[in-house]
């Protein structure tokens, strides 16, 4: 069960609780009762956002993806024999 963080802008206490990620999120300072509390994300485990780098990221990991691809094809044509399997093939290899 993720611990969630929260900070209420009004006192500015701060307290953790251990709720389900289903769970509605806490809305009232349990210190002044008022309703300016807000769940510092990212703390504790919780949900994580991808910030300004989401761009950069998806852009690596399609190039990682397309490195890993033309990899595969490499070590499937030249280091065994996709006929009998063996790697050193005088029968199947060119
Ligand atoms: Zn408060």
């Amino acid at each position: 069960m993720p611990t969630y963080e929260y900070e209420c802008e009004k006192c500015g206490y701060k307290f953790e609780k251990f709720q389900k990620m289903t769970d509605p999120p806490v809305k009232v300072c349990p210190e002044c009762k008022s309703r300016k509390v807000k769940r510092l994300i990212g703390v504790g485990g919780g949900v994580i956002y991808k910030g300004p780098g989401l761009y950069t990221t998806e852009y690596r990991s399609e190039e990682y993806k397309r490195k890993e691809k033309e990899e595969k094809q490499a070590a499937s044509s030249s280091s065994s024999c996709p006929i009998c399997t063996s790697n050193t093939c005088s029968t199947c290899n060119k």
